[in-house]
């Protein structure tokens, strides 16, 4: 028991006191690291009980009412909603969020975000009032006109399209082959114009907009037969090789098709005519090689963007992905022939 009764000056009274200090900071530390990872289990838990009841709720109005700095966690999900295709989970926080927000900018924000929401969705009505009430805010906002453009293009609403287009001019933004194109569909589906009119006109515009060419060649070859030969050119027959290799027999016309290499090609490959032995395009070479045997194979075709490089497999004149305009090229794709024989386009009518 001598150990006990050391005297403070005897050298192994420092080592017991400095032992005894070390005790004492490891007990501390062990029980703060217990307290906290106690306090962190109880936070983790609250979130997670928290964050079930909002899945189960769905109410995102009542969570942002209980946490309104939760706004911009709610904006990032909306967004992820968005991104996956899941438009209506966007959509009830969208409207959640226009129902709490008073920031007259930020509820602009997400009025256009709804209206873009809307749109994707399908809902064109809607995203259209919401984007014009956007507008009476803020009418300097080229997201909201963007958007507005294509829902009145889809609406067939050239006029009120055309408006939209001047208000984005004067934001400074490139409206040439929006503002071509706008007017080849409102010629086309124009009801005082006689097809006469509609013919001089298409043609006028698309010596200043070659990129019409898939549009132009596909409205003539339904009303104006012989005008859409008479204006074909390698470059515009390329363009439109599926409007070519879906084209109904009683439309084709030899004599005109043998006139341009690639089309000698295309219908060679086709088993129209006999006129080529090989091909320029890859698929076509396939398809004359096959000879007599290519009533196996066919040809289908995709559409790729080349703005945002987005697949397709119908034609767009305005790229669905990315919004661009005339930036569909088109490309064929060799497959086996289904029983029906081709397939009927909806291009022609
Ligand atoms: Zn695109």
């Amino acid at each position: 028991m001598e150990f006990l009764f050391i005297d403070h000056r005897h050298p192994l009274f420092s080592v017991a006191m400095l032992l005894l200090v070390v005790a004492v900071v490891a007990l501390a530390n062990y029980w703060w690291g217990l307290l906290r990872r106690r306090d962190q289990d109880k936070k983790l838990s609250r979130f997670l009980s928290r964050f079930e009841a909002d899945r189960k709720a769905r109410d995102y109005k009542s969570v942002l009412s209980l946490q309104p700095d939760s706004t911009d966690s709610l904006m990032l999900l909306a967004s992820i909603y968005y991104k996956s295709g899941e438009y209506s989970e966007a959509i009830k926080i969208y409207l959640a969020l226009l129902e709490i927000l008073a920031n007259k900018s930020v509820r602009v924000d997400v009025m256009v975000l709804l209206g873009r929401t809307y749109h994707k969705a399908g809902f064109m009505k809607r995203s259209r009032d919401i984007l014009l009430d956007a507008l009476k805010i803020k009418a300097r906002n080229p997201e909201a006109l963007e958007i507005l453009l294509v829902i009145y293009e889809q609406m067939r609403e050239f006029n009120a399209a055309l408006e939209v287009l001047e208000a984005l001019e004067e934001l400074g933004r490139d409206t040439t082959r929006a503002r071509a194109f706008l007017q080849a569909g409102s010629i086309v589906s124009s009801a005082a114009l006689s097809d006469e009119h509609k013919r001089e006109r298409l043609l006028a515009l698309w010596q200043r907009a070659p990129f019409l060419s898939r549009q132009v060649l596909e409205f003539f070859f339904n009303t104006h037969v012989g005008e859409a030969w008479r204006q074909v050119d390698a470059s515009r027959a390329k363009a439109a090789m599926d409007l070519f290799w879906r084209l109904p027999r009683d439309r084709f016309n030899e004599t005109e098709a043998c006139k341009h290499p690639f089309l000698r090609q295309l219908y060679t490959a086709k088993g129209w005519i006999d006129a080529a032995s090989e091909s320029e395009v890859f698929e076509f070479s396939l398809l004359i090689a096959l000879g007599e045997k290519r009533e196996m194979a066919d040809l289908e075709f995709e559409y790729i963007c080349s703005e945002c490089m987005g697949e397709y497999p119908l034609y767009f004149h305005r790229c669905p992905g990315c919004m661009a305009v005339g930036t569909a090229r088109v490309q064929p794709i060799l497959t086996a022939r289904s029983e029906g024989g081709h397939e009927a386009s909806a291009a022609f009518y």
